[in-house]
């Protein structure tokens, strides 16, 4: 089966989501050729891919690959019709150079994928559906399969060793890809922190009461040596700002620890938090339907037993 990974890149690295799936895609075996497309691409960074499982790399460098989706899609077409499989992890350049793939090529593509895997008939894509409420198995019935994950589904961990052969590759950008231009790039206000790269996370919901007791939280993110997240009552609300949003409409986490606190449990909350290594819950109801998954439950007031907690820790 012959797999391409497109990979997303900014400023000299690689996105990790790109990383993810490509040690997925390697892990499945057989040959995957990693697709690195931009301007002034050096060699040797691209070939470093092989630590990821890619067993060749294709450089697409020009000019007018420099930032636009389109053009992007030009140097995909012709490598991405010879192949079975084209992947793309979670990223914005990523999610339109997949959709225009799709688009050119007249392929299916399977959209917030969390895993993939080798069927009889070739790639089957699982997905959350129905508001994360079921997983769905899906195959192609269009050729080549194209695949965009879901961000941070696949972890990006170095699995191959050595470097990749690299091999450059003609590019033609077709005359209306190049009608738009790049006006500028901003960053978006983040608040400072980037909740899923946390290793403990300290998330409160709509059981504490009011924005007034944040501050609870933080104490026990701080003695934890963790961050703060919330569910998106609470920034619906206006307590707290989006970027700390758990969820399938905010950022889905995987943090060794995740304490739970005021928090129901809705299926929203938990397809971005489930995959954490050890979930704590403190719900002053016990049957909340947080406590169906969590590993710890305290049925508790959440403002008497976070001050406790933070003290406890903080006496060790
Ligand atoms: C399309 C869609 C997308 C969504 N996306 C997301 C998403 O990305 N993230 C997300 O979080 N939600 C999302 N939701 C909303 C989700 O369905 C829930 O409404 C939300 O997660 C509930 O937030 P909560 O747990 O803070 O509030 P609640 O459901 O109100 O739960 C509060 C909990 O606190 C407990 N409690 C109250 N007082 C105390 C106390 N003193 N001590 C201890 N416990 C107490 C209660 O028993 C309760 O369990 C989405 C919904 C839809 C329809």
């Amino acid at each position: 089966m012959a797999t391409i990974v497109f990979m997303d890149h900014d400023e000299g690295a690689f996105n990790p989501n790109s990383l993810g799936v490509l040690a997925k895609a390697a892990s499945l075996g057989g040959e995957v050729t990693a697709f690195v497309g931009g301007s002034g691409i050096d060699d040797a960074w691209a070939g470093g891919l092989g630590a990821y499982g890619a067993s060749r790399v294709l450089v697409a460098d020009d000019a007018a690959l420099a930032g636009l989706p389109q053009p992007l899609v030009d140097a995909l077409e012709p490598h991405a019709r010879e192949a079975d499989t084209v992947l793309f992890g979670a990223g914005v350049v990523s999610a339109d150079v997949a959709a225009g793939l799709a688009a050119r090529v007249g392929s299916g593509i399977n959209c917030e994928t969390t895993d993939f895997t080798l069927g009889e008939g070739g790639v089957v894509a699982v997905r959350p559906a129905l508001g994360d409420t079921v997983m769905v198995e899906s195959t192609f019935a269009s050729s080549p399969a194209i695949i965009l994950g879901r961000a941070n589904a696949f972890a990006s961990e170095p699995t191959g060793s050595g470097t990749a052969p690299v091999e450059r590759v003609a590019v033609t950008v077709q005359e209306w890809s190049s009608a738009a231009r790049m006006a500028g790039r901003e960053q978006a206000e983040t608040g400072g922190v980037d909740i899923t790269e946390a290793d403990v996370l300290v998330a409160f919901g709509r059981g504490i009461g009011g924005p007034e007791n944040i501050p609870v939280v933080e104490q026990l993110a701080k003695a934890l040596g963790g961050e703060v997240a919330a569910t998106r009552a609470v920034v619906d609300a206006g307590w707290t700002s989006y970027s700390m949003q758990v969820g399938q409409t905010g950022k889905t986490v995987s943090p060794k620890l995740y304490v739970a606190c005021g928090i129901s449990g809705a299926i929203q909350h938990k397809v971005g938090m489930a995959n954490a290594g050890v979930i704590v819950a403190i719900n002053k109801d016990v049957n909340a339907p947080i406590f169906e998954f969590a590993d710890l439950g305290v049925v508790g007031d959440v403002l008497t037993v976070m001050p406790k907690l933070t003290e406890a820790l903080a006496g060790r």
